[in-house]
């Protein structure tokens, strides 16, 4: 259990998650979220148990049938799986999720310079409604301000950062919402990698931004 959590899904999301109407790009990062968050684990558990009234009540999810979408349902499946499951992490301490997603030759991402101090890697989810993403912060290294036009989700898989608000340890879960503008930056003492997952392109706000803007963007503005 990590007790220096502090950002969590709100309960909202954890009843969607649960219903599973929860949207594919938030259900990425919320299962990523639960592999290191018992408080989360043991709310989830609660809301499966009361939810069966909810759940057939809920309107059904848009589901594509794409092959990116039924490997999130059975990775979410295997991350929600009871806790002593979850617990156990592979050498690279990143959930079950992320690295089935690393070790899929079809998603498998390749990690490309952003700006000086960061790297990214995006996976090949076939989707164009939202990206999903490994960010590594060097440390110390400050990430290009930007805002945003769509929502963002992000879990810290390793290491920590901070914005203007605060600092955000392994396992944390941020959301950023449009109109939201920051700027990371990693920790003094390693690297940073983070999980994101994007249901829109951002903006950056930085007078060099024009030079990332292609690199950022998911769909043709
Ligand atoms: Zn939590």
């Amino acid at each position: 259990m990590n007790n220096k959590l502090t950002q969590h899904p709100d309960n909202a999301m954890l009843v969607e998650f649960s219903a599973g109407t929860l949207p594919t790009a938030a259900s990425i990062c919320v299962s990523a979220h639960l592999h290191f968050c018992q408080k989360c684990r043991a709310e989830l558990l609660r809301l499966d148990q009361v939810g069966s009234q909810l759940m057939t009540e809920a309107e059904p999810a848009d589901v594509d049938d794409s092959l990116f979408d039924s490997v999130m349902a059975k990775i979410e499946k295997a991350e929600a799986a009871p806790p002593e499951n979850i617990d156990q992490k592979s050498d690279n301490g990143f959930p079950f999720s992320v690295n089935r997603l690393l070790n899929n030759p079809a998603h498998r991402p390749i990690w490309k310079r952003m700006s000086g101090s960061v790297d990214v890697a995006r996976f090949k989810t076939g989707q164009s409604d939202y990206e999903v993403a490994l960010h590594r912060i060097c440390a110390g290294g400050k990430t290009p301000k930007h805002d945003h036009q769509g929502t963002e989700y992000t879990v810290v898989l390793k290491g920590s950062f901070s914005d203007e608000r605060a600092v955000y340890n392994e396992g944390d879960f941020l959301v950023r919402q449009p109109g939201d503008v920051h700027q990371p930056m990693g920790a003094q003492n390693g690297e940073c990698i983070c999980l994101s997952a994007l249901d829109a392109p951002i903006k950056l706000t930085n007078p060099l931004g024009f030079l990332m803007k292609p690199l950022l963007r998911i769909n043709p503005m």
